[in-house]
């Protein structure tokens, strides 16, 4: 009799604990939206590291690429998903720009969100269709100059940091250019290869491949230094276009109200995946660099957006660009 009262304890306290490990967090997959189409530089770090936490949180996490107005429908989206941790996102400095460029937005940055950390910072570089006549940064500012009212300039939106790149190029030249938006850099560069457009700034996530292969002319990256994954590319300052420098950077976001267990969840799954090999070893090749261990906090992340947000509203107002 004990036995069986025993077995049947045994048996409850099984079940019991079954129950409550399928009820914990989390137990059926996580959606990471994307902001930007799919094979894009942003979809790139998505993926990549998405992957990586997934193994950390022992479920898949699924990427889904939320498409247009420059990265706030996903924003928009993410904003107003059930707060349980299923849902979040990854966003660059659009999150920072995209107050000042709209007049409207579905969603508040600063206070719709509860945030999980930074990822990595990714350089742009600045780049023009192969058969582009400019052979460097200076003839390139020269013949944007000569030729303002033919030029397009791809960009993935307001909001985008091609966009953004694209209105620190036109205020560093000193010219207005007609701009194409895209859902993303990925149809860009394929506008860009196909010879449609004619310039496109992008993230090193996305342009090294294009670089190596030689299918597209290349003038710069938008830092300071000279980074390892392209050694022979000189900064656009070093090649004589001054002021054209933005850093990519990107934090994964949750709707406000996310309980703090899953946050922790997210923020150990995201920790974890930016030690992993694969991750870190990939991310050099493509020239993105992953943030210090510092910057990979909630509180990090809160900061910086902040702090973003203020710099660059003055430079957009200067711009004079906004959508309604
Ligand atoms: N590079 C894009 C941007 O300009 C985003 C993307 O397609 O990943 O923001």
């Amino acid at each position: 009799m004990t036995s069986i009262r025993h077995l049947l304890a045994g048996a409850a306290a099984l079940a019991f604990g079954l129950g409550a490990w399928a009820q914990g967090y989390p137990n059926k997959p996580i959606t990471l939206v994307v902001p930007f189409a799919a094979g894009g530089p942003t979809d790139v770090v998505a993926r990549s590291v998405g992957a990586a936490m997934a193994k950390t949180l022992g479920q898949s996490v699924v990427i889904e690429n939320k498409l247009g107005a420059g990265g706030t429908l996903a924003a928009g989206y993410v904003a107003k998903a059930a707060p349980d941790g299923y849902t979040v996102l990854i966003h660059h400095n659009g999150m920072a720009t995209a107050p000042s460029l709209y007049r409207k937005l579905s969603f508040n940055a600063q206070t719709d969100f509860e945030y999980v950390g930074q990822v990595v910072d990714v350089p742009m570089t600045l780049l023009g269709r192969k058969d582009l006549p400019a052979n460097n940064a200076q003839e390139l500012a020269a013949w944007l100059k000569a030729n303002a009212a033919k030029v397009n300039l791809a960009h993935a939106g307001l909001g985008a940091v091609s966009h953004l790149c694209s209105m620190v190029l036109r205020q560093a030249v000193g010219v207005e250019l007609q701009t194409v938006p895209y859902q993303g850099t990925a149809p860009a560069m394929t506008a860009l290869l196909g010879g449609q457009v004619d310039v496109l700034c992008d993230q090193t996530t996305q342009t090294v491949q294009h670089i190596k292969a030689g299918t597209v002319k290349m003038y710069g990256t938008t830092t300071a230094q000279r980074i390892k994954a392209l050694p022979d590319a000189p900064t656009l300052a070093e090649a004589g276009l001054k002021g054209v420098e933005v850093v990519v950077w990107h934090g994964v976001y949750a709707p406000k109200g996310t309980p703090k267990e899953a946050l922790d969840k997210l923020n150990a799954a995201l920790r974890a995946a930016l030690k992993d090999p694969g991750v870190t070893a990939r991310m050099a090749e493509l020239g993105a660099e992953v943030v210090s261990e510092s910057k990979q906090t909630p509180e990090a992340l809160r900061t910086w957006l902040k702090a973003e947000t203020e710099r660059y509203a003055p430079m957009i107002k200067a711009a004079g660009v906004y959508a309604d």
